[in-house]
């Protein structure tokens, strides 16, 4: 079997549902769907996954997608685990890892939902979608519309970051700007596609991006030879992929191919938009709209996300926590770990260290636990991020060679 894929389920009400046709949200609580699997008819051992091309497919009996011939691929998957000992050093910890998901195709992490979620659309006969998104996720679901011979309509704010506006258009994407922010545009976007052939792809409102996000949670586990680490650092907007290394984590201890206990999940938000940060430290399970959102980290501007209740419930099963962190403090996090560890990190991605950097202080992480931080993107994406101070010199004039100070970083 290709796909051990059973049925839909909702995580509020229990409803169960038909994955073998499309579905959007639980229609009797309005809750986002999860989908599930048999998971005793996988027909494989974990040491069978060896021998598999390194990309996400290689999970295919624990994603939907029902054939190999409905697979829209662009190679994703399979981003490096990498040992990042000169920042572990500088935040006080002996173990210290960064899955650098700026590899994937069109930059970030969001291609991964795209890959499964365009994949499946197909799959149940869906030929036009459109979504609300900050940026990464439109220029995603173009990419991967446009491999699949399918329209894409994407409603960004009209200071999402201009390079995925640029991938957007580039992947025959049609870009709507529209003048505020996320949740306007995910209100204009449901209004237009009711009673058209259009689908609302937007986060958690199909089932099957979360399916693709999951990977990150089993890729992790089997570079760690099957381990889970102590604590999973993760910048948190819409939710979905906090919740799906949870889910893929969850799935591979029933399957039996992981022992618990699960990760200490953290999420991680900007103080410019913090609404589950906020609900975690009232101990509610839902999150309230967040006023006048705004942070560098653009991927992390959601005021309110569909599937918040889902996150924090990841939070407290995990005994895991929340914690916001400054623009300045992140912008000064992506510079650092350029300069230690050579990676040009997106700002959602240095505020993981930031977030680390306190939770090593507060002593919540302490020194000698396994803490894997989730870069989630490119930095090439966001351009602005790092100053470019260099001295500009005539063709006849002198190049003074830099000495090194202190901190490890260069000065002319
Ligand atoms: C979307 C996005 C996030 C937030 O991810 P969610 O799964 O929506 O919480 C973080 N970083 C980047 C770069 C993103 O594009």
């Amino acid at each position: 079997m290709f796909s051990c894929l059973s049925h839909l389920e909702c995580p509020r009400c229990d409803a169960t549902y038909d994955a073998f046709i499309r579905q959007g949200l639980c229609t009797s609580c309005g809750s986002p769907l999860l989908a599930r699997y048999d998971l005793s008819s996988v027909p494989i051992r974990r040491s069978a996954l060896a021998g598999r091309a390194p990309d996400l497919w290689r999970y295919h009996e624990l994603l939907p997608v029902s054939a190999p011939t409905g697979i829209v691929s662009l190679g994703e998957g399979m981003t490096p685990l990498l040992a990042v000992p000169r920042l572990a050093e500088s935040l006080g910890l002996r173990q210290l890892w960064l899955k650098d998901e700026g590899l994937l195709p069109t930059g970030s992490f969001k291609a991964r939902g795209a890959a499964v979620g365009v994949s499946r659309a197909r799959e149940l006969g869906v030929r036009a979608m459109a979504m609300p998104t900050n940026g990464n996720a439109g220029a995603a679901w173009s990419a991967y519309a446009a491999r699949a011979g399918l329209d894409m309509l994407v409603a960004m704010p009209v200071d999402a970051p201009m390079i995925t506006q640029a991938e957007t258009v580039a992947a025959g994407g049609r870009l709507v700007l529209v003048d505020g922010l996320i949740s306007d545009a995910g209100r204009l976007v449901s209004a237009a596609v009711a009673g058209s052939h259009w689908v609302d792809v937007g986060t958690l409102k199909e089932p099957y991006r979360i399916e693709g996000k999951k990977t990150m949670g089993f890729e992790l586990a089997e570079q760690l030879g099957w381990r889970m680490p102590d604590v999973v650092v993760y910048p948190t907007g819409g939710g979905v992929g906090l919740i799906g290394i949870v889910k893929g984590l969850a799935e591979l201890v029933a399957l039996g191919w992981l022992a618990g206990p699960l990760p200490r999940m953290v999420c991680v938000q900007a103080t410019g938009c913090a609404p589950i940060v906020r609900a975690f430290e009232a101990g509610a399970a839902e999150s309230q709209p967040w006023p006048d959102a705004r942070t560098v980290a653009f991927g992390i501007t959601v005021p309110k996300a569909l599937g918040d209740f889902l996150v924090l419930a990841a939070l407290y099963d995990t005994d895991g926590t929340a914690i916001a962190v400054t623009d300045e403090a992140l912008l000064a996090d992506v510079a650092l770990v350029g300069r230690l560890e050579g990676l040009f990190v997106c700002p959602e991605g240095a505020a993981t260290v930031t977030a680390t950097r306190a939770l090593v202080e507060s002593g919540w992480i302490e020194p000698d636990e396994e803490v894997v931080l989730l870069n989630t993107g490119t930095g090439l994406i966001y351009p602005d991020t790092v100053p470019v101070n260099a001295v500009t010199i005539r063709p006849d004039g002198d190049l003074e060679l830099p000495s090194r100070v202190a901190d490890g970083s260069m000065r002319p």
